[in-house]
């Protein structure tokens, strides 16, 4: 068998955010999807196949209810299909069953999709934490081999302090398991900080990046990346195209979210592509089921921590 030890991942989270600003704007979830998410898609799928890496595509419901045929398009080109749940509301503000709703009403709608089953899940807003670990059950009960929704690290919206860094097999109060697959940290000085998604591509230097991500690979650590489809987009994106008429943003509220959105972008690209050429890549899935395979005893994990 192949060893994955350790490996690099691209996790792609499939959404588009001018519908998704629009819908938190206007409550209103407009059905024509900008066509912004077409280009962005082509760009990954082509940077993808360039390097001959496959990647995980976790699939929002709401932007693949109206662009079905890009997702079908993205799994005949062999990538990993997963789901990002339907509706990219935190996950932690949610009841029991409003989370059960959701993630249910996406792994329906993606399974329909693509005719085959998926294996695994990345909460929006990495909104799993000490206060909803019930969703790991739910979506072991949905069929699902994998969760990759834990930041372990407390951050101001999101993780949780002290969580295992590590990809571990655990064995959940329902009597199920699941593997989690935590977003990348670093130690530095004894902290611990996050290095691996969109943002921190946009704003470290090449240089550092690289350093980061050479001594990650040293230390035979798992690297999950995480991005967004239009941060690989190579034209300026703008969110005023986006609303129901009279419903934009001011124009200092939309200059601020433009720059916000386009500020450096450009250069996410190339690192990306540097990390492609230069490592070792396998998709979630392979991830978790060499896990599976590799644990000689799942790890226990309680309601809360
Ligand atoms: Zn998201």
């Amino acid at each position: 068998m192949e060893n994955h030890d350790h490996a690099f991942t691209l996790s792609i989270d499939w959404e588009e955010f001018g519908q998704l600003l629009g819908r938190d704007h206007t409550g209103v979830v407009m059905p024509a999807v900008p066509k912004t998410i077409d280009r962005q898609t082509d760009i990954l799928l082509s940077l993808l196949d360039e390097t001959g890496k496959k990647a995980t595509f976790f699939i929002l419901g709401m932007l693949a209810k109206y662009r079905p045929d890009l997702v079908k398009k993205i799994a005949a080109e062999g990538h990993e299909i997963g789901m990002h749940g339907q509706h990219h509301i935190r996950m932690n503000t949610l009841s029991y069953k409003e989370a059960q709703a959701d993630l249910s009403d996406s792994y329906k709608l993606v399974t329909d999709i693509i005719g085959s089953p998926i294996y695994g899940y990345r909460a929006p807003y990495f909104s799993v934490n000490e206060t909803n670990l019930y969703v790991l059950e739910i979506l072991s009960e949905l069929g699902l081999v994998y969760d990759s929704s834990i930041f372990p690290v407390k951050l101001k919206n999101y993780g949780i302090a002290d969580f295992p860094p590590e990809d571990t097999l655990y064995q959940l109060p329902n009597g199920k398991q699941i593997v989690e697959l935590p977003l990348t940290i670093m130690n530095w000085r004894k902290k611990r900080l996050p290095v691996a998604g969109g943002g921190y591509m946009r704003a470290f230097p090449g240089f550092i990046l690289k350093k980061i991500f050479t001594k990650l690979d040293a230390e035979k650590k798992n690297v999950m990346l995480y991005m967004h489809p239009y941060e690989f987009d190579d034209r300026w994106i703008s969110c005023s195209t986006h609303y129901p008429p009279g419903k934009g943003y001011s124009k200092p509220k939309s200059f601020l979210i433009n720059i916000r959105w386009n500020l450096f972008r450009g250069t996410i690209y190339n690192k990306v592509k540097y990390l492609l050429k230069e490592y070792h890549f396998i998709t979630c899935l392979k991830k978790a089921e060499y896990v599976k395979d590799h644990s000689h005893s799942p790890a226990i994990l309680g309601r809360s921590q």
